[in-house]
């Protein structure tokens, strides 16, 4: 007999356990499968976690670097890191998360299912590679596996010289050379650790500029500083071959007027992005319609096959949609409409223009809205505000001047219709920027919100006024 749930979840990501969590808090009898040795997926295990953790390490080593102008005595000899201490604490934070996530499972009368799971019918899941056993859902299997790594053609990831984000997270030595192929958030968050860290860093990327999601003037501005840090930089430039050796990978790159050039490092990061995890998971002949792999859902995450649901990044909206967004707080949002759906409670789609997007590289990037050329692709009457944070009083003290905010805002109604930042605390800030366009808040209303001084804060309101053409302190 298969042991009996209301909800069956496959996957323990920030999507599923999150899922899991509403869905029990909603009344409902819930299992998750989940074949990693703990839970919280890619975000806990391999992904938001540990990369920030490394960054944070990183950033304690620039502030050491500089303690002279702190005024900080310490001890004569070479500031370095130890690789080591990095790694155990880092792995003493991903622990302390994946467990605090095993309680809340205890605490709301969640199973954990230990092992791969695989759909054999409507409310039908089979366990294998662990504990091996039948389970059924009346209500409904929600489908959150994930993703993971992808290369590009002609790059072959072996995980020892050609690496991933996953083998990146736990080297227990400073690579003296590192190339990092793709300059998403990924790809820039690594380049700001191992170039802090004390590697020689080169970032290839295909697309004109770095951060190509970003508004232009964002990916102009990072530019500027990973050069001033000494990141070598390749923009418009295909990687073409890549060969490991015992002791590296030789790379050939062809540059954007068409010459080759040859690149050696100690090891080449692949950042190019992340495919659906669907392989093994019994969906063919089951009336799913799959989208290079990814599961296509409406958007309130039906797949369109009765009994099942499916989200974060496994998901596609269909072929004609913009991409669904790969992020720990987007996934979370889904898990919790998907549960409050299954358990019969009004829901709403969400509006993903309304999502933040946080890049913690150094300097860190954060934005929510339309960059510049989509509102103006949008037919827009656009205007844009844009503000330093090297003015402002608080960034001075903090010795961290670089970047700005840039506001974009429709002329018409003076809605606010995206945030831009690049800077010290942007991934802080940019949650009063995601709460102005929820609310749809005009420049004026931001304007007339009194900032407190001395803050960062204080940018967002000055690049306010500045759209409308009268900040006070530039
Ligand atoms: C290096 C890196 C840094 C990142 N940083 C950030 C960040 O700072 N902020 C942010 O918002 N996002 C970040 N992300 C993205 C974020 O991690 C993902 O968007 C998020 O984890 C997606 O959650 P998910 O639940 O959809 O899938 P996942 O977290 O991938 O979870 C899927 C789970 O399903 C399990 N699974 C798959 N198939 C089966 C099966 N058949 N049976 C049993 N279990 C199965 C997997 O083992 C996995 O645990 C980062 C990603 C990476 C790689």
């Amino acid at each position: 007999m298969p042991s009996e749930f209301d909800v069956v979840v496959i996957g323990a990501g920030t999507g599923g356990y999150v899922a899991a969590i509403r869905a029990a808090q909603l009344g409902l009898k819930v299992a998750v499968v989940e074949r990693q040795k703990a839970l919280g997926g890619t975000c806990l295990i391999w992904g938001c976690i540990p990369t920030k953790a490394l960054l944070e390490h990183a950033h304690a080593l620039k502030v050491v670097q500089n303690v002279k102008e702190w005024g900080v005595t310490i001890g004569e000899g070479a500031v370095g890191i130890d690789m080591n201490q990095v790694q155990a604490r880092k792995d003493k934070i991903v622990t302390g998360l994946t467990k605090g996530v095993e309680f809340l499972f205890k605490k709301n009368k969640i199973e954990w299912i230990k092992g791969t799971a695989r759909i054999t019918g409507r409310g039908k899941v089979e366990v294998t590679d662990g504990e091996s056993q039948s389970l059924s859902a009346t209500r409904e299997i929600v489908i959150a596996t994930g993703s993971a790594p992808r290369s590009v053609p002609g790059v072959e990831i072996d995980r020892k010289r050609i690496i991933t984000s996953d083998e990146a997270i736990g080297l227990r030595e400073v690579p003296k050379s590192i190339a990092i192929l793709g300059s998403g958030a990924v790809g820039v968050e690594f380049a700001s650790i191992f170039r802090r860290f004390g590697s020689d860093v080169t970032i290839i990327e295909l697309l004109p500029r770095l951060v190509p999601v970003e508004d232009e003037a964002i990916s102009a501005e990072l530019l500027k500083s990973f050069k001033k840090q000494g990141i070598k930089i390749h923009t418009g430039t295909k990687v073409t071959k890549a060969a490991p050796s015992a002791t590296g990978v030789d790379i050939e790159a062809q540059l954007p007027d068409g010459n080759v050039e040859r690149i050696t490092a100690e090891y080449l990061l692949v950042a190019t992005g992340r495919g659906p995890v669907t392989t093994g998971l019994g969906l063919e002949g089951q009336g799913f319609n799959l989208e290079r792999g990814y599961i296509a859902v409406d958007d309130l995450f039906r797949t369109g096959v009765p009994g099942f649901s499916a989200l974060g990044d496994v998901i596609t909206f269909g072929s004609g949609a913009a991409p669904h967004p790969q992020l720990a707080h987007v996934s979370s949002a889904e898990g919790i409409i998907t549960a409050e759906r299954i358990a019969g409670q009004p829901v709403k789609p969400i509006n993903y223009d309304h999502v933040p997007g946080c890049t913690y590289c150094d300097p860190e990037i954060a934005s929510v809205g339309l960059t510049e050329k989509e509102a103006q692709a949008r037919g827009y009457d656009v205007r844009v505000g844009t503000f330093p944070f090297g003015v402002l009083g608080r960034a001075k003290m903090a010795g961290e001047t670089e970047g700005f905010v840039k506001i974009v805002a429709d002329k018409r109604y003076d809605e606010v219709l995206g945030i831009h930042m690049i800077g010290p605390r942007s991934t802080e800030l940019v949650a009063e920027a995601t709460l102005a366009l929820r609310t749809e808040c005009t420049v004026d209303e931001l304007i007339h919100t009194i900032h407190a001084h001395p803050t960062f804060a204080e940018a967002v309101a000055e690049a306010a006024h500045a759209a409308h053409g009268a900040a006070i302190h530039i």
